[in-house]
């Protein structure tokens, strides 16, 4: 067993009261990992409980254990409440204090929890005491699969923490397409199986669900806003607050809509520009040699992995498109 495991699982057997958080703007990986934990400390009879910023999307509601998230958006006062008194903090699929936002980061720092990063973004900030950072695991939840084997804890491991470890695995990976993917992915997802996590429903309860407004709206992304910038291998597509409204936006409508931009032939990066709450929220994929982190850290207040990053921008959409397109190529590889 590895020295960081034992430590994690003996803070685990000393607190009373353990809170699992992860990142703002919810995703497969950090619902899926928070909740596969949840259900296996429940198990093991810890009161535990799961903190986020802000709600689930609606097509991640199916996810077992998801109502009982507590959310700092719509129960602040609980929320702050269970951070404050939490003895152990296991902060799951980020790896800095901000990615939470600012109205939850100040209670999870101010917390006199001890605090556990399991994560696979670069660059983890140091304010956990253990940190377990793999930037090159495909999906936090195969690191959480792989604590709890290493803590020879599979037993524990069912159908229903399997469910929430195999989604956030599949959406991470782009269903098991990008290069993270290793043999071992492949291992652990056919362990899941074993136990009786029924893959084919997780794959229907995500990606079978669009509504005629979202499959529009999408439609009209990538068509009517779709800008190609075929010399330079990139495209990208903007969707307005007012656009969104037209097509009845709900929240996880424009989930994975940068991926399909990616899937045009010849297009090694795609980003998609949402503009919400009067910000513009950027998703930015890549592949082969290019890479995006650095553009998202370098002008747009983000970062991420160097094939998935995000950031944000204040100037109006136009502008950051604008924008964008000026800086961009400083970031295309040189042939
Ligand atoms: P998405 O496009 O799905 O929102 O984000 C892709 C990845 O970029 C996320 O998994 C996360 O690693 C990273 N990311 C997204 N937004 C931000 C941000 O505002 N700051 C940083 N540092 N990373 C982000």
């Amino acid at each position: 067993m590895h020295q960081l495991s034992k430590k994690i699982l003996e803070l685990v057997d000393q607190s009373q009261s353990i809170v699992i958080t992860s990142h703002k703007s919810p995703d497969g990986d950090s619902i899926g990992s928070s909740l596969a934990l949840f259900h296996v400390l429940k198990k093991w009879g810890k009161q535990v409980d799961v903190v986020h910023p802000d709600p689930s999307p609606s097509f991640l509601h199916w996810v077992p254990g998801q109502e009982t998230i507590i959310d700092v958006e719509t129960k602040q006062e609980l929320a702050f409440q269970k951070l404050q008194d939490a003895d152990l903090i296991f902060c799951l699929d980020y790896n800095e204090p901000s990615r939470v936002g600012d109205s939850m980061k100040n209670a999870l720092v101010e917390s006199k929890a001890k605090k556990v990063m399991i994560d696979h973004h670069l660059h983890p900030a140091d304010f956990c005491e253990i940190v377990i950072s793999e930037t090159s695991a495909c999906s936090t939840c195969e690191l959480v699969y792989k604590w709890i084997k290493d803590v020879n804890l599979l037993d524990d491991l069912d159908e229903v923490s399997g469910a929430c470890l195999y989604l956030g695995i599949m959406t991470d990976t782009g269903s098991f397409r990008f290069p993270s993917v290793s043999a071992e992915t492949h291992e652990i997802i056919g362990d899941l199986i074993r136990r009786g996590v029924k893959h084919y429903l997780i794959h229907e309860a995500v990606y079978d669900t669009n509504t005629v407004d979202r499959i529009k709206l999408r439609g009209f992304a990538l068509s009517e806003k779709l800008v190609c910038l075929n010399d330079i291998s990139v495209a990208f597509a903007s969707l307005s607050e007012s656009e969104l409204k037209k097509y009845n936006y709900q929240k996880g409508d424009t989930e994975g809509l940068v991926n399909q931009i990616l899937g045009i032939q010849g297009i090694k990066m795609a980003v998609l520009f949402v503009e919400k709450d009067g910000k513009v929220k950027i998703s930015f994929r890549s592949k082969g040699d290019y890479f995006v982190n650095e553009l998202a850290n370098t002008h747009f207040e983000g970062g991420g992995h160097a094939y998935a990053s995000g950031g944000i921008s204040s100037e109006s959409l136009e502008k950051t498109t604008e924008k964008f397109v000026t800086f961009v190529k400083d970031f295309i590889p040189k042939v």
